[in-house]
């Protein structure tokens, strides 16, 4: 397994590989008792989990504030997370067992992030959580317009939330209303990626979320903005 994490993560040192090993255990062992991934496979965990999400990782430094809204398994907050310890991490989710599996996993890598258990549309109007961020994270949790709305509200005025995407064209193309009303400047950075079309979407916060934003729960994904 070291030599396969060796070949997909060429910037990990020893202890960051060693800590990616024991989460690659975690995620295998844990998956057999809840839905944690359908990818298992040791090379597309080591690609599709870990490389992606450090994708980031050039426009993190240590001791930004960084929410990963949606994370899941930890993807792509915990990641990043090995690779700079030195970061201010908060992990969101609306889904109690999957923080379960990340209290689990943060205890047996030596690491510390804060646990969130929650639906990104109250989190994001909790005044312990709105504008309280330098950048929020997310990967695979919804399209850019819904996910503007669920991750935007987090950063604080010049801050940024990152959004984890395919294809730019078209992701910025849906998002241009939800940008405007939410006082984000989109731009997009293509990956180089062996996974087909990646890019990074950044949404540049250059006024505060108006009050209404995010709407109530479910209202983002049944009427994107
Ligand atoms: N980010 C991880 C990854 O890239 O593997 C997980 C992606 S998974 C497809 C989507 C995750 O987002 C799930 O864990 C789900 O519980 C969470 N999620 C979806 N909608 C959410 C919301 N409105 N608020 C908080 N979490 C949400």
């Amino acid at each position: 397994m070291k030599d396969l994490l060796k070949r997909a993560l060429p910037q990990a040192d020893e202890r960051a590989l060693d800590r990616f090993e024991i989460y690659h255990r975690l995620l295998s062992e844990w998956n057999e008792r809840m839905n944690l991934t359908a990818i298992t496979d040791p090379v597309a965990v080591a690609e599709k989990h870990f490389a992606d999400s450090l994708a980031a990782l050039p426009y993190l430094k240590p001791g930004m504030k960084v929410v990963d809204v949606g994370t899941g398994a930890g993807f792509p907050g915990v990641p990043l997370l090995i690779m700079e310890p030195g970061l201010e991490l908060t992990l969101a989710d609306s889904l109690q067992k999957r923080l379960t599996f990340l209290d689990a996993l943060l205890k047996e890598l030596g690491l510390k992030a804060a646990l969130v258990h929650g639906r990104a549309e109250d989190l994001g109007q909790n005044k312990l959580y709105r504008e309280q961020f330098d950048a929020a994270l997310s990967r695979a949790v919804a399209n850019l317009p819904v996910l503007l709305e669920l991750t935007t509200p987090f950063v604080r005025v010049g801050g940024t939330a990152i959004a984890y995407k395919g294809d730019a064209d078209q992701e910025l193309e849906s998002a241009k209303t939800a940008a405007f009303l939410l006082h984000v400047k989109l731009r997009s950075v293509d990956l180089d990626s062996n996974l087909g079309k990646r890019c990074l979407i950044f949404a540049d916060k250059n006024a505060p979320t108006p009050r209404s934003y995010p709407r109530k729960a479910g209202t983002p994904s049944k009427k994107p903005l």
